[in-house]
Formats: C-alpha cells, sequence, structure tokens
C-alpha cells in the first residue's frame, strides 16, 4: 500500500528544528545586543563570559541538527546538559557579584515548552526537574543570600515550576492525539486492506478506480487497468487444500505488488483469484508490457513450490464517455479471451 507522505510525525519533526534555529539565533541576537549595550570591560573577558560559551553552543546545536536532523533529540539533551552546567557555574558567580538571578533564568524558562516539544512529556519532565532541582541545590549550597536574592529564587522557582506544569500537559495532550491518529490511521489502512494478500481490497480499489478515472477525466490523461485471473486455481485448492491455495493467493498478490513496485501502479483483490492493476498515466502499448511482465513474474517461478500461471487483461480508457464499469468489463473480456486462448496469456 502507498504511503502518504508529510505525516504528522514528519511535521512535529520539522517543528522541533524550526524550534531549535528559532531559540538558538535569538539568543545569540541576544547575546550580540548586550555586549553592544554594555561595551565596557576588558576585551578578553567579555568574550569569556559564558553566555558567549552558550551561545556558541546554541549556534553548533543548530548546525548539528541541520546537518543530522533524525538526531536531533540527542543533539539536544546533549545542549540540555550544557546549559545546565552553565547554570551550575553561573548561579554562585551571579549570587556573590549580587546580580539580578532573573535574567538568567529567563532564558530558561523559554526551554521549557521547547524540552518538552523535542523530548516529549516524560524525558521533559524529567529534565525539567533536574533544572528545579540544581538550581534549589546550587541557591541552598552557596547561600546566604540578601532578600532581594530570595524574592528573586522565589519567582524562578515558581515560574518555573508552573511552566513545566503547563508544558507538561500541553505535550500529554498532544501526544494522545498522535497516537490516537495513529491509531486511526492503522484502523483505516487495514479496512481498506484484503486481509487474505494485503494489497487493496474490492471497496478501496474501485474507490481508487473512480479516483483514476475522474482524474483522467480532468485532466485528458491515458491511464489503463489490468484484470488478471489465476489459472485452473480450483484444482490448486482441490489437490492441495485450502491452506495452500490462500498461500498461492498472498504469493501472487505479493508478486504483482513487486512488479508493479514504484511506477504508480496500485494492485487490488477483485474477490475470489481475480486482481485488478491499475495503472494511472500509462496507455495501452506500456500497460501490455507491463501485463506482460506480470504474466513472466507468475509463471517464471514456482509460487508456494507450484507451478502457476494467469491470465492478464488489459483496457485503456477511451475518453469523456468512458467509465469504470464499462473499463473494468473491456479488461474482463480481454482476460477471458485469453482464457480461451489456452491461458497463461495477455489479451
Ligand atoms: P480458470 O482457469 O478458468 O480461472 O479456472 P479456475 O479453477 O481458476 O476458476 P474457478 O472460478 O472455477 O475457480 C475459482 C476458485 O477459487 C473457486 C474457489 O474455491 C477459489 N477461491 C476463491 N476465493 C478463495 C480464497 O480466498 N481462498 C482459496 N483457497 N480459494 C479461493
Ligand atoms: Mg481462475
Ligand atoms: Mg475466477
Amino acid at each position: 500500500m502507498e504511503r502518504r507522505t508529510g505525516s504528522l510525525q514528519q511535521r512535529l519533526l520539522n517543528s522541533q528544528q524550526y524550534v531549535v534555529y528559532a531559540a538558538s539565533l535569538t539568543y545569540v541576537l541576544f547575546v550580540l545586543l548586550v555586549t553592544l549595550a554594555n561595551p565596557a570591560g576588558p576585551v578578553l573577558q567579555t568574550f569569556l563570559a559564558p553566555r558567549f560559551g552558550l551561545a556558541a553552543l546554541l549556534l553548533l546545536t543548530s548546525l548539528l541538527v541541520w546537518a543530522e536532523p533524525q538526531r536531533l533529540r540527542q543533539i539536544y539533551l546533549l545542549t540540555y546538559v550544557g546549559c545546565l552546567l552553565t547554570l551550575v557555574f553561573e548561579i554562585p558567580r551571579v549570587l556573590s557579584a549580587d546580580q539580578n538571578l532573573l535574567q538568567l533564568f529567563l532564558w530558561q524558562s523559554v526551554n521549557v515548552p521547547i524540552s518538552f516539544l523535542i523530548l516529549g512529556s516524560r524525558w521533559g519532565l524529567g529534565a525539567n526537574v533536574l533544572t528545579l532541582l540544581t538550581l534549589l541545590g546550587s541557591l541552598t549550597l552557596h547561600g546566604p543570600f540578601s532578600m532581594a536574592q530570595l524574592a528573586d529564587w522565589l519567582t524562578v522557582s515558581l515560574t518555573l515550576t508552573i511552566t513545566t506544569y503547563v508544558s507538561y500537559l500541553i505535550m500529554t495532550f498532544i501526544e494522545g492525539n498522535l497516537l490516537t491518529h495513529e491509531q486511526d490511521q492503522g484502523r483505516l489502512r487495514a479496512a481498506r486492506q484484503d486481509a487474505l494478500t494485503m494489497v487493496y481490497g474490492r471497496g478501496a480499489i474501485e474507490e481508487e478506480l473512480e479516483r483514476a478515472m475522474n482524474h483522467s477525466r480532468q485532466h485528458n490523461t491515458p491511464m489503463s487497468v489490468i484484470v488478471t485471473d489465476i489459472d485452473h486455481f480450483k484444482s490448486v485448492n482441490d489437490l492441495y487444500g485450502h491452506a495452500t491455495g490462500d498461500d498461492v493467493l498472498r504469493a501472487v498478490a505479493k508478486r504483482l505488488r513487486r512488479a508493479v513496485g514504484s511506477g504508480g501502479g496500485m494492485v487490488g483483490r477483485w474477490g475470489g483469484e481475480e486482481f485488478i492493476v491499475l495503472l494511472p498515466g500509462l496507455a495501452k502499448p506500456e500497460a501490455l508490457v507491463v501485463a506482460e511482465r506480470l504474466r513472466r513474474e507468475i509463471s517464471g517461478q514456482p509460487l508456494a513450490d507450484l507451478e502457476i500461471t494467469a491470465s492478464f487483461g488489459v483496457a485503456s480508457y477511451r475518453g469523456a464517455n468512458d467509465t469504470a464499469d464499462q473499463l473494468f468489463g473491456r479488461a474482463d473480456q480481454a482476460m477471458y479471451e485469453a482464457k480461451n486462448l489456452g491461458r497463461n496469456a495477455v489479451r
């Protein structure tokens, strides 16, 4: 069955990437602005300030994520540890210099929803609880502090806690919806699939046939169908049993699907031991070539240890007045001609 591109998972990964770029570059911009606003101080000391280290780390993070988007989670986790270490070293310095703690944690509060978006609810919760514990530990170890710092400390702890809580709720909601969506998709796929052969079931392939006809009508493009029916299948059941018959059906479907491959063709089970192949975009001569290839695929090698052949009928779209029923009827008719000609043939 075909895969739909642009799945929700892919969109989530894209969002995660953009969030990393946006947050990293905004922080770099912040560092540049702060440096421009406070040009005083020895140049070396300015550039050795932790915020420059952090800005460099975030730039590196963006570059790595850009190069290896599939490793985003791991890259982000390393960066998170880097941020945490920066906090561990910065807190005592800020406290002893009697500076404002709020600015240091303003950026950490931006990081809270990002961490949930990238790590998911469980790891996000773990990472943020660790941050809160680091904050608590550092401040306890490096006290005593002034009343103003105590007020800052409380403000920082409360805002980080509430942001963590809200982000956790939002992320569990998103994850719950993603799971439901995946389950619905799975059920929908299963409903459209023939349970025995895993190709499209009758209803789904009829729908696809109508869809392909409409497309040809609207864009005036060719399309063809191949109807195929296994030869003397009844004797397979009679001689080897129904289970072997099922194995043959599965093997035929698999071989048809593989042979139609990535060319945009669709395989469906019309019923019993009869299959249909839709070939949007293909006119009669090309469809006959495909059918001949399918015939050789089936008869070329034993299927479920049996020599199996099938007969094929090809029909092509004839223009705006043609209907799906008529098209299928012509292909079915051609298939019966192939049967009458001695089977294992294409008509
Ligand atoms: P022909 O070459 O003319 O097509 O002969 P045939 O024996 O293939 O044709 P017929 O239509 O008489 O036989 C079809 C058989 O397919 C009859 C039925 O028992 C069998 N069949 C239909 N569905 C299934 C199935 O799901 N599993 C199995 N094992 N057999 C099935
Ligand atoms: Mg048959
Ligand atoms: Mg039949």
